[in-house]
Formats: structure tokens, C-alpha cells, sequence
């Protein structure tokens, strides 16, 4: 008998890890970084782990993943591409109530194939301006109305082959002298279906199918290249008459009324109530007047870290919550900052601006003990919780939803995709899109939406919660958020949860088992010892 067989009667097994319950109640702060998940038993494959999860009472994603108010992550591009995928966009309130709305319309009528917002041109506009759009958005054949803007009488189009060939000194010549003119375009009519669109454009051998409504104004654009692209989206996060859902953030002030309801009109599925401190008088009166007014509209509100925090406002009738303060990757909130750092300080000063560094906002909770704590106390509410920053690596998602979270939101993961605002620069050769936080003076200083997720109306000072910079380039939602997906899958299969609810129920009845992870146990979990490497992800 082999001398390490220390018994031969029946051995228990040893208790190994901890439940939730003991890592968060140890009275540490901790964060994703901090603890690791023990592995389960697999009897499953990755791809039959079902993502299903509320992200409010009412509203059912496939995939637990929203993109963030944030004016340089989510407008309508990103929002209809995070439905497709399965998830849901916040449309930001940084701009006006009537550019927000619009963007909610666009994500409601959005039908695949139809381009509802194509660069237009007018006839006056020059073969220079075409050059110019060709090397920004890529693609050169643009409609050309009588305004220069969607919803204008058609004139005609302007393709490769009409201007490819021009010589230089014809630069300036208008759109109207070259382009080629209404009567020789084949067109749509605005009720037509995409397959019967991709016969016109298949006989006609065209790249381009412009769509009009009876007045001849052009309503949108079909392209050949997008029709080739065509795929389908199983996951597809839809409402009960097919539109793609959407959702959009407001203040608690009161042209937040205003803004409301421009937002209803559009179609918004889901309103966000965008504050770094929910837990306020604001918060609750605003909740109560849209459950009041609008009884059917799902109000995520928020941020909390604490269920002290979480009770006044789901007493209030909120019906999912927003969770995390201080943990956002531009989020100086919790942050002592004695002096500019070299990095802030290069940045071009204004009048007057430079003695207010001296902040300490020492408010906020680390996201793992905050997300923990927030939906073990609104589940017994039914109550979704959505855990929002500082999520960096699909595993940080897996974590935020083993600790009972619904979803997870995220900016800078999704920032510097093609789908979020702005557009791509070089800086020493990488390819960056602008990833800025809603409370950074860039962002206050562009309109006062922003500034009233951190500052009351009373407030004198305008002190910075947020840091403004840029992010490489990540290509598309369409690459990206299957990735993420198939990572979840894997983590959860890993932990030997078949599906979301399982994960929770595992958890909360202390299967899943949990381990707190040293500062040397998390380099050990990072790549190491290798003289160099590169870091592919999918
Ligand atoms: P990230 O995913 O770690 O980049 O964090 C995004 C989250 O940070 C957002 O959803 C907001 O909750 C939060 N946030 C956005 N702007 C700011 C800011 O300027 N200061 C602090 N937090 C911010």
C-alpha cells in the first residue's frame, strides 16, 4: 500500500475556498483583481451556457452587457450594435434633448441593410469635399439632395466612377456638373423590403440604392457592400414590435422633464438616472414622477455602493440599479489629487483653472464589495443590479455577475471601437479613438448635461471627477461582443454554471466558492517571465 494513503475508511471532503458571504462581509474593500472563482464540475459545453438576464424588471437581454452614458462610447451606432449583439446602449445626455431623442429614433427605426443615416451632400458641395469624405468615413458614393441633407428632394448620387478620373484643376468644380443626375438613377420606394432592394441592385449593377418617399425626398440608403455583409443575430435584444431596444440617460433636474419626454416620443425602452450619488432626494422625487407619468418606462437608477443607498430608491420604484462610484477607468472621484501630474499638467491650461487641484472627493467603494453588497439586498426586491466601471477584461464580467450582478456595463472596454462616437488619430503610429469620463472638464465644459451628473445647479466650482484621453483602436462591437460572450460562456462553464440564474443560485447557496487573491497571486496570474509576447484576444 502505497505510504501516502493515510486512511482507508471513508475521507470528507475538505472545505476549500469560502462563500461570497465570507469574502464580503470580512470588512475589506475589495475589487475585481482582488479574489479569484474555485472551478466547478463541467458537464456541459461553453456555447450551451445561457446568458439570459434581466436588466430590469421588465426587460430581458441574451447577453448581460450594456455600453455607458458616455458621449464617447454610446450614440445610435453603438446602441443598435450592442442590441444586435444581444445587448443594450444608453444613449449619454451630453448633448441636447433634441440630438438624444434623435438618436433614440434612429436605434428604434434602425432596419437592417437600410442606412438611415448616409453622408449627404449638395449640388454645390465640390469634388474636393468628396475626396475629403472618401479618406475619412472609406466609401465615396454619396446622394446628392437639393438642401445637402436627408429628407431633401433627390438630385442624384456621386460615385467613384464619376469623379476617379477628373484631373486635379477640376477639384472645385460643383457636384452638380459631375454627378450622376436623378433620371438615370434607379431608385426605391420607401416601403421596399431588403430582398426585393438587393434584386433592384442586383439587375441594375449598382452599389447604391437610394430609398424616396413619394415627394422624391430621400429617406435612406441601401449599399451593396452592406446587403453582402448581411448576417443574422440570433441574439438580437428586441421589443415586442421587432424594434431593437435602446435606452438613454437623464439628469434629476427639472428640464429633465423636458428632455423625458422628447426621449418617450422617440421610442426609449429603458431610462438611466445618471448620477455618481444616487442616493438623493432628487433621485427619488424624479423616479416617483416617472412612474407616475410613465408608468410602463423601465428607470434604472443610481449609483449606489451600499444597500442603504439601494433602499430609498427601490422604495421608490426603481426598477433596476446602477452600481459602482469611484471605479471607472477616468474616474478620479475617489482620488486625492495633491497636484497636477505630469500628464494633466501637459495639458493646456485656461484662465483661472489650476488652483482647485488641491481636491479630495475620498468618496466611493471598491466594485467587488460594492456590486456584492447592493444585489444581495435588492434580490429580495427583484430588483436587477447592474455593475457599472471598471470592468477591463471579460473575466472582470464573469466576476461582477458571480457576485449577483444582472449585467455589466462598461466604457472603456467599448470606447475605441468603430461603432463608439469620434474618430480615429494617429499618435506615434497607434490608431486611438478619445475616451473621456462624463465628469472631466472636457466633457462639463461642452454641456451642462454632464456637469449635472456631479455638480447641483448651485454649485460655484466645477472641480474635475474625470480624466479625458484616448484608447486604441478595438474594430468592431461585431467582432468584439462575440468574443465577450464566448468568454462569459467559458467562465461560467469553467465554474460549472449552466446558465446566469444558475450562477446566482450557486452562489448565493455558497457552492461557488471563492478565494482572496495576494498581490504576488495576481502577477502570478499575469503573464510573466517572458522577455517579450503579444497579447491577441480573439
Ligand atoms: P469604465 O468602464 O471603467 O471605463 O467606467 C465607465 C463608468 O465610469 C461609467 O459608466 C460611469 O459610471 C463612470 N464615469 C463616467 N465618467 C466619469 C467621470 O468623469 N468620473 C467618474 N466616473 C465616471
Amino acid at each position: 500500500m502505497a505510504d501516502y494513503l493515510i486512511s482507508d475508511g471513508p475521507t470528507p471532503l475538505p472545505q476549500d475556498g469560502c462563500p461570497a458571504s465570507q469574502l464580503f462581509n470580512g470588512g475589506d474593500g475589495l475589487t475585481y483583481n482582488d479574489f479569484l472563482i474555485l472551478p466547478g464540475y463541467i458537464d456541459f459545453t461553453a456555447d450551451e451556457v445561457d446568458l439570459t438576464c434581466a436588466l430590469t424588471k421588465n426587460v430581458t437581454l441574451k447577453a448581460p452587457i450594456v455600453s455607458s452614458p458616455m458621449d464617447t462610447v454610446t450614440e445610435s451606432g453603438m446602441a443598435i450594435a450592442m442590441a444586435l449583439c444581444g445587448g443594450i446602449g444608453i444613449i449619454h445626455h451630453n448633448c441636447t434633448g433634441e440630438f438624444q431623442a434623435n438618436e433614440v429614433k434612429k436605434v428604434k427605426k434602425y432596419e437592417q441593410g437600410f442606412i438611415v443615416d448616409p453622408v449627404v451632400m449638395g449640388p454645390k458641395h465640390t469634388v474636393k469635399d468628396v475626396f475629403q469624405a472618401k479618406s475619412k468615413h472609406g466609401f465615396c458614393g454619396i446622394p446628392i439632395t437639393e438642401t445637402g441633407a436627408l429628407g431633401s428632394k433627390l438630385l442624384g448620387i456621386i460615385t467613384a466612377r464619376d469623379i476617379d478620373f477628373l484631373p486635379q484643376e477640376k477639384y472645385d468644380l460643383p457636384l452638380h456638373a459631375v454627378m450622376t443626375k436623378r433620371e438615370e438613377l434607379v431608385v426605391a420606394r420607401a416601403n421596399v423590403t431588403l430582398k426585393e432592394a438587393n434584386n433592384l441592385l442586383q439587375t441594375a449593377k449598382k452599389g447604391k440604392l437610394p430609398i424616396v418617399n413619394d415627394k422624391d425626398e430621400l429617406v435612406s440608403l441601401i449599399s451593396r457592400t452592406d446587403l453582402k455583409k448581411h448576417r443574422d443575430y440570433p441574439l438580437a435584444s428586441k421589443d415586442a414590435s421587432k424594434q431593437l431596444l435602446v435606452g438613454a440617460a437623464i439628469g434629476t433636474r427639472e428640464d429633465d422633464k423636458d428632455r423625458l419626454e422628447l426621449l418617450v416620443q422617440a421610442g426609449v425602452d429603458v431610462v438611466v438616472l445618471d448620477s455618481s450619488q444616487g442616493n438623493s432626494v432628487y433621485q427619488v422625487n424624479m423616479i416617483r414622477y416617472i412612474k407616475r407619468n410613465h408608468p410602463e418606462l423601465q428607470v434604472i437608477a443610481g449609483n449606489v455602493v451600499t444597500a442603504g443607498q439601494a433602499k430609498n430608491l427601490i422604495d421608490a420604484g426603481a426598477d433596476a440599479l446602477r452600481v459602482g462610484m469611484g471605479s471607472g477607468s477616468i474616474c478620479i472621484t475617489q482620488e486625492v489629487v495633491v497636484k497636477p501630474s505630469p500628464k494633466s499638467a501637459k495639458r493646456k491650461k485656461k484662465d483661472g483653472e489650476g488652483e482647485h487641484t488641491s481636491t479630495f472627493m475620498a468618496v466611493g467603494r471598491p466594485q467587488g464589495t460594492a456590486v456584492y453588497k447592493v444585489a444581495e439586498y435588492a434580490r429580495h426586491f427583484g430588483v436587477p443590479v447592474i455593475a457599472d466601471g471598471g470592468i477591463t477584461t471579460v473575466g472582470h464580467i464573469t466576476k461582477c455577475l458571480a457576485l449577483g450582478a444582472s449585467a455589466g456595463m462598461m466604457g472603456s472596454l467599448l470606447a475605441g471601437t468603430t461603432e463608439a462616437p469620434g474618430e480615429y488619430f494617429f499618435s506615434d503610429g497607434v490608431r486611438l479613438k478619445k475616451y473621456r469620463g462624463m465628469g472631466s472638464l472636457d466633457a462639463m465644459e461642452k454641456n451642462k448635461a454632464s456637469a449635472s451628473r456631479y455638480f447641483s445647479e448651485h454649485d460655484k466650482l466645477k472641480v474635475a471627477q474625470g480624466v479625458s484621453g484616448s484608447i486604441v483602436d478595438k474594430g468592431s462591437v461585431h467582432k468584439f461582443v462575440p468574443y465577450l460572450i464566448a468568454g462569459i460562456q467559458h467562465g461560467c462553464q469553467d465554474i460549472g454554471a449552466r446558465s446566469l440564474t444558475e450562477l446566482r443560485e450557486k452562489m448565493y447557496s455558497g457552492e461557488v466558492r471563492f478565494e482572496k487573491r495576494t498581490p504576488s497571486a495576481q502577477m502570478e496570474g499575469s503573464v510573466h517571465s517572458l522577455h517579450s509576447y503579444e497579447k491577441r484576444l480573439f
